[in-house]
Order: structure tokens, then sequence, then C-alpha cells
């Protein structure tokens, strides 16, 4: 079932609540309608972080492209398979790929494989998440027919004058909102998300998003 988007003023209304009752009375709420319609259960979702070497330099993040204090690392097309089979022999129903930005071909063409391989050795049922940035819409396409079927590329702000002052020049909001389009196009089910509590970010930024 699906609820009604609350409006623009009744999320700043709720964004704004201070009050440590009528926080609780929201959380418990929220609690209710969460137990009503996805009840109890846990969803195991194995995550296997495949590489931090990025080619984009977000200002808040560790594995940017200019610290040169982090030690970059892929993990191995044999290792990544060997533990997505531990995964599906676990009873696990899906996966997350994950890994800092690049796009040239042979990166690409590597998380093709890499799609393949997962779904050859889990029978084709354990799902696959990708979360590897911004990428044309071919390089989507040709994800989601190796196999893959969720994508989470996160916005991490609705402003986009608070995105300009969180990255440096080459890095793009209208950019990044139009590979959420793609996504969508291409036909995966698509995550996104906003940082909380970012310096310079208002009550309005978060019910934007
Ligand atoms: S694209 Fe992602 S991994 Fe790369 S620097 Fe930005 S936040 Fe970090």
């Amino acid at each position: 079932m699906r609820f009604p988007r609350p409006s623009h003023s009744e999320l700043l209304e709720l964004l704004s609540i201070t009050d440590a009752a009528e926080l609780d009375a929201l959380f418990k709420r929220a609690y209710e309608v969460k137990r009503q319609y996805i009840g109890t259960k846990v969803w195991f979702r194995g995550i296997i972080e495949l590489s931090n070497i990025c080619s984009k330099d977000c200002y808040y993040c560790g594995i940017r492209s200019s610290n040169t204090n982090v030690k970059r690392y892929t993990v191995s097309h044999e290792e990544v398979v060997k533990e997505a089979r531990w995964c599906y022999e676990q009873g696990y129903g899906s996966i997350v790929l994950q890994g800092g930005e690049r796009s040239n071909k042979a990166w690409t063409d590597q998380i093709t494989d890499l799609v393949y391989a997962i779904k050859d050795v889990s029978d084709g049922k354990l799902g696959i998440t990708l979360s590897f940035g911004e990428q044309s819409k071919e390089v989507y396409q040709q994800w989601l027919d190796a196999g893959a079927h969720r994508y989470l590329l996160r916005v991490e702000t609705a402003n986009p004058e608070l995105y300009k002052q969180l990255h440096p020049q080459g890095h793009s909001f209208e950019n990044r909102v139009k590979s959420l389009g793609y996504l969508k196009e291409v036909g995966y089910q698509v995550g996104t998300g906003v940082m909380m509590g970012l310096p310079g970010q208002t009550l309005a930024d978060l019910a934007n998003a």
C-alpha cells in the first residue's frame, strides 16, 4: 500500500518538532506503520566494498581522490565471487557491490563480468545492488542486462547551491539528478538519499529532498 506523500509544509512541521513527548509520539507512530507494512523480519544484505579508488573529490569523503593518506585497494574478481557464493549459501537474498566512481571502460566491463559471475554462482537467485556513482545510460543498461536490479546513488542534498559548496568544480548537481533519471528509465529499483546535518542545511532543504 502506498501512503500519500506528505506536503512540503507537513514535512516541515514534522521536521521542526523538538518537544520530547511529541518526538516520542512521532517515533512510536513511525514504528507502528513500519511494523504494520514491513513486519518484524530482518533481511540480511551482504555489502562488498569492492574498491576505494575514486575519480571524484567530494570534500566530505574520506576516500576522495586528493586524499593521499588512504591506502587504495580493489578486491579481486575471484574474491568477490567467492564472498558472493558464501552469501548465497548462507541464505542471503541479495548483495550490494559498492565502490568509488570510475567510468573507464576497463572498470565498467569488470563490474559487468562480476555481475554475470555472481548470477552464475547463485543460480540467478541472488539479487544484486550496485553503487558505483554516475555512469552513462549505456553502462547502467549494460549492468542491468548482466543481472543487477537495484542501484544506490545518493544525491546528498536537494539544494543545488549547497551541493556546489560541498564539491569542487566538475561535480555537477544537474548531472547527479540526470543520472538518477537514467537509472529509472533503464529500469532499476533506485535508492537515493541526502546527508543529514550538513553545515548550512535548512529544514526546508530536507523537506525538499
Ligand atoms: S563519489 Fe563517492 S566515493 Fe567518490 S569522493 Fe565522492 S562520496 Fe567519495
